[in-house]
């Protein structure tokens, strides 16, 4: 009886695109804690970042490198955009996890504070792309976590190939792109190498021909 429940769970999964297990999950009640315009900011954020990820050119991508990573797309079973950032006791942001023994991905976002600096710094579209990078960068992380698991140091190098080899083969008008990689790599991972760096692999390995 487990067995073909687990099955059928197996073959909904493998027919449904994994962006359809994307979805926010937000906790009003914790939300009420904020006032009405630091709420709407989190809110906004969320929004951003889940149509960031469920975006098909990104979706496409995804799908070409969990198949090159041999990543069944079954063992994922949801992934939450959460609302509220994540806090760490060294003040570091957490920009994602990933529960490998059900499948659960969550993704945080910056908290307010750090956001205000950084629109500070680069403007709104500065700011709107760094949103963008950081949500995708985490979420092919969190992926990476499902068969390196344990391994950070692998799933950081990793990250930071298939991140390159996504943003080079978008066009981009982007002129922040490098200048926010080089941050955000330094502050949420420990290596020194920047995003900037060229991928090993060739980046016109990643089908582009037929991207919308
Ligand atoms: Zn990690």
């Amino acid at each position: 009886m487990l067995e073909i429940e687990t099955t059928s769970e197996a073959n909904r999964l493998s027919l449904e695109a994994l962006s359809d297990r994307i979805a926010i999950t937000a906790h009003p009640e914790k939300l009420e804690k904020f006032s009405q315009e630091h709420a709407g900011f989190y809110v906004k954020y969320a929004s951003v970042v889940l149509r960031t990820l469920k975006r098909p050119l990104f979706q496409k991508f995804l799908r070409w490198m969990l198949r090159k990573e041999n990543i069944e797309t079954q063992t994922i079973r949801k992934v939450e955009v959460r609302v509220l950032p994540y806090r760490r006791r060294n003040g570091n942001g957490l920009a994602g996890n990933c529960n490998t023994y059900i499948g659960k991905i969550r993704i945080y976002p910056r908290t307010l504070k750090f956001c205000q600096r950084l629109i500070q710094d680069f403007g709104k579209d500065g700011f709107a792309s760094y949103v963008r990078i950081r949500a995708r960068a985490a979420l092919i992380h969190e992926l990476l976590h499902l068969k390196y698991e344990k391994d950070e140091r692998k799933v950081r190098e990793l990250t930071k190939r298939y991140f390159s080899i996504f943003a080079h083969n978008r066009v981009t008008k982007d002129s922040h792109v490098s200048h926010i990689c080089t941050i955000l790599f330094k502050t949420e991972a420990t290596e020194k190498e920047s995003c900037r760096r060229l991928p090993d692999s060739s980046p016109s390995s990643f089908p582009t021909s037929s991207l919308g």
